[in-house]
């Protein structure tokens, strides 16, 4: 009995698979997709920018998310920040299993969430979307940096005419190794990362002038955007915008006090919050 229900999911899974590279509507038409958090084949899915959203209208509303007001502006580096999300169940799990358990498959919802942020206020068509960069070892043993999974996925939920360009996946460079920063305070975070992180051969001429969009998975500190925001500036880009899917706690605190300094930082958003 088993050793059939498993074959069945196997043939179903090649069938599958099959499908998914013969079309997107076969592949509906056949294995009508199923909401990811609870199951149901729901009748109508919520509005979501790109189509389909992955999540059925009330696993969908009951995801943390944050105010839509709160923290456009990080720090006097970074002049935008889209921030959907808290780091809490059931998001929190699938970054981690995303990020640790290889769990790839996991992007396109993940990008179909950051979509959504960024839907009302979207960047500019110039802007150059690129991941905040992982040690090559750590690429190495992970097989992949999340988030330019999510960069490639969360620009797929745009309409043809809306497409931002692709991802730029080199432009910054992690140089140094550091110890996970889930690990360390926020003061160990920042000197743990000065130095670690410069501009790839070349990049200036790549970003000169233009705007930069960082992405990232999880927001805590700050402290890894503000030093690539910092070093994007020093080599040229006239502004850099923050995307990340989701914030811990900890960040949300800050965020809120950044909220009521942004006023006076230089480099704030002209004209105040979106
Ligand atoms: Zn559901």
């Amino acid at each position: 009995m088993h050793a059939a229900t498993g074959n069945h999911g196997k043939i179903a899974a090649a069938l599958q698979a099959v499908l998914s590279r013969a079309g997107g509507a076969l592949q509906s038409a056949v294995f009508p997709p199923r909401c990811h958090q609870c199951g149901t084949l729901p009748r109508q899915w919520p509005a979501a920018p790109g189509g389909y959203p992955h999540l059925c209208a009330p696993c969908h509303a009951a995801l943390p998310w944050r105010p839509p007001a709160h923290a456009p502006v990080l720090s006097a580096h970074i002049a935008r920040l889209y921030a959907p999300l808290e780091y809490a169940p059931p998001v929190a799990g699938w970054v981690r299993a995303c990020k640790y358990a290889r769990r790839e498959a996991l992007a396109p919802l993940l990008g179909a969430l950051m979509a959504a942020a960024t839907h009302d206020a979207p960047p500019d068509a110039e802007t150059l979307a690129t991941p905040v960069p992982l040690h090559w070892r750590r690429h190495l043993w992970r097989g992949f940096n999340q988030s330019a999974l999510l960069a490639e996925s969360w620009r797929a939920h745009f309409t043809a005419a809306e497409r931002p360009a692709p991802p730029v996946r080199h432009l910054l460079r992690r140089v140094r190794a550091t110890p996970r920063q889930a690990r360390l305070d926020a003061e160990a975070r920042r000197g743990n990362l000065r130095g670690a992180i410069t501009l790839a051969p070349g990049a200036e001429e790549t970003i000169a002038g233009r705007t930069v969009l960082l992405v990232d998975d999880v927001l805590t500190t700050g402290a890894t955007l503000n030093e690539c925001a910092a070093v994007l500036h020093a080599g040229g880009a006239a502004r850099v915008e923050a995307l990340v899917l989701c914030v811990t706690e900890q960040a949300a605190i800050t965020l809120a006090v950044t909220d009521q300094q942004a006023t006076v930082w230089a480099h704030a958003e002209p004209g105040g919050s979106p």
